[in-house]
């Protein structure tokens, strides 16, 4: 009977691009911390609990928004990773292939010759 009250969060991918300004909840979510100092904020949805990380909007940097499981965790939250992660999946996802970095064996990114961090850090390939 209320369904347009229900939230998206179950829908929305773990991680995309987004920040305090520019985000697909609008008002709906409480904010709980606000980390000008690390570009972040965490916050709630009311009607889930989901909780989410939103970083704070800045200047030639995407932002992103992701799926938190804790509190504790987003303490110790590295925004690098997510962007990483975020790379993997513009790129859909891993392949089996090995990265062709010297010594490294991690997989591949799909359509690229190296591993997620080879991939971002080495290569540059941020998005
Ligand atoms: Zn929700
Ligand atoms: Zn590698």
């Amino acid at each position: 009977m209320d369904s347009q009250t229900m939230c998206r969060c179950a829908e929305l991918p773990n991680v995309f691009v987004g920040n305090d300004e520019n985000n697909p909840f609008g008002e709906t979510l409480t904010e709980l911390e606000w980390a000008p100092q690390r570009w972040a904020t965490l916050n709630q949805c009311p009607d889930c609990q989901q909780l989410w990380h939103i970083d704070i909007a800045k200047q030639n940097d995407i932002g992103v928004c992701a799926k938190i499981a804790s509190r504790q965790d987003w303490q110790q939250l590295d925004t690098t990773n997510l962007k990483i992660q975020l790379m993997v999946q513009n790129h859909g996802g891993i392949t089996n292939d090995t990265c062709q970095w010297k010594q490294c064996n991690q997989l591949c990114v799909k359509g690229l010759a190296f591993c997620p961090s080879h991939a971002y850090f080495e290569m540059d390939i941020k998005q």
